[in-house]
């Protein structure tokens, strides 16, 4: 049997314009352009060129954006002055905070400086509270009252536009960092998945790879998970972004993993993505709850 490999690539382009006529439909309502701003201190690489993917892509769909830079020797003092300043600005509404902090800069408080109405990145524990208290969906009130990280928002969403039925499966979830596995897990188990959460000291992880329904790799290790680890007809979301020798791969051994799922997302082209999307969708949900 081979999978059906998920198309991330055209599934984004799909929401990215569903988001452009929302964002239209926004701004003839309520005259104002939701806006991001983008704050980060230094120049690493990877940060500046993620930066100006968000700009491009966001200002494609017509959101607003602006990138705060501070030099890599910013303090703490003045990266909370600049996130007080942003969190307070009603022209802003949504921030995101680029890691790596400056040395001697405690992300916890800087966080505590970022008000978690404008958090779309989901980052700050008040959103990551209500998350992992939310209700299960489609029990009581399912007023979105928090921001859940983009990656694996956008896992959600590929999860739910492929029509994969998650009620009642078994899910398995290989990584428990705040920005990827846990978030992951909690939105697997509001849609009323069994989860089971791996780390790097879960004794015989294949075995509990084997047992997933749905299985989603976030480690961060090329190839980790073995093709001989996915239950036959299982459904596998790979967030993994690894290079080995100049080419992008997945967490997931794709060749001989395609062989054995029913569905598998590929690397590059299965969850990336969407991440960019989710943020947007995080920024419009912001904008709206400020008009409320
Ligand atoms: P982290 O490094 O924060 O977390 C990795 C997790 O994997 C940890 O919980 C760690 O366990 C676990 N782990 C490490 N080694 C093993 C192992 N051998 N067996 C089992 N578990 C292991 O990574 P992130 O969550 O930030 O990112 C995960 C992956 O997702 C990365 O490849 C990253 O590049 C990618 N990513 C992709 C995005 C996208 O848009 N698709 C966006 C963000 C990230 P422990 O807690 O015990 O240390």
């Amino acid at each position: 049997m081979t999978a059906t490999i998920i198309d991330g690539k055209a599934l984004a382009a799909t929401v990215r314009q569903e988001i452009a006529a929302e964002v239209a439909a926004f701004k003839d309502e309520h005259g104002f352009v939701p806006t991001i701003a983008v704050v980060r201190a230094g120049e690493d690489p990877a940060s500046v060129s993620y930066a100006k993917q968000i700009g491009k892509s966001f200002e494609g769909v017509g959101l607003g954006f602006a990138l705060h830079t501070l030099p890599e020797t910013a303090t703490e003092a003045e990266m909370v002055a600049l996130v007080s300043r942003l969190s307070a600005d009603s022209s802003v509404h949504g921030i995101m905070i680029q890691e790596p902090y400056p040395k001697g800069v405690s992300a916890e408080a800087v966080l505590a400086a970022l008000d978690p109405a404008k958090d779309v990145d989901g980052v700050h524990p008040v959103n990551a509270g209500r998350l992992a208290q939310a209700d299960p969906a489609g029990v009581g009130p399912e007023k979105l009252n928090f921001f859940v990280p983009a990656t694996p928002a956008g896992g959600m969403e590929i999860l739910r536009r492929t029509g994969v039925e998650l009620k009642g499966k078994r899910a398995v979830v290989v990584g428990r960092s705040n920005i990827v596995g846990k978030p992951m897990a909690f939105l697997l188990l509001r849609q009323h998945a069994t989860v089971t959460i791996c780390h790097s000291r879960t004794a015989d992880l294949g075995a509990v790879c084997r047992e997933a329904d749905v299985l989603c790799a976030a480690v961060g290790r090329a190839r980790l998970i073995k093709g001989d680890w996915v239950k036959p007809g299982a459904v596998v979301i790979d967030f993994g972004v690894n290079f080995v020798e100049g080419k992008m791969v997945g967490d997931v051994d794709f060749e001989a993993a395609v062989e054995v799922a029913g569905a598998i997302t590929p690397v590059p082209g299965g969850t990336g993505p969407l991440t960019n999307i989710m943020l947007m969708k995080n920024l419009l949900q912001a904008a709206r709850q400020a008009t409320q």
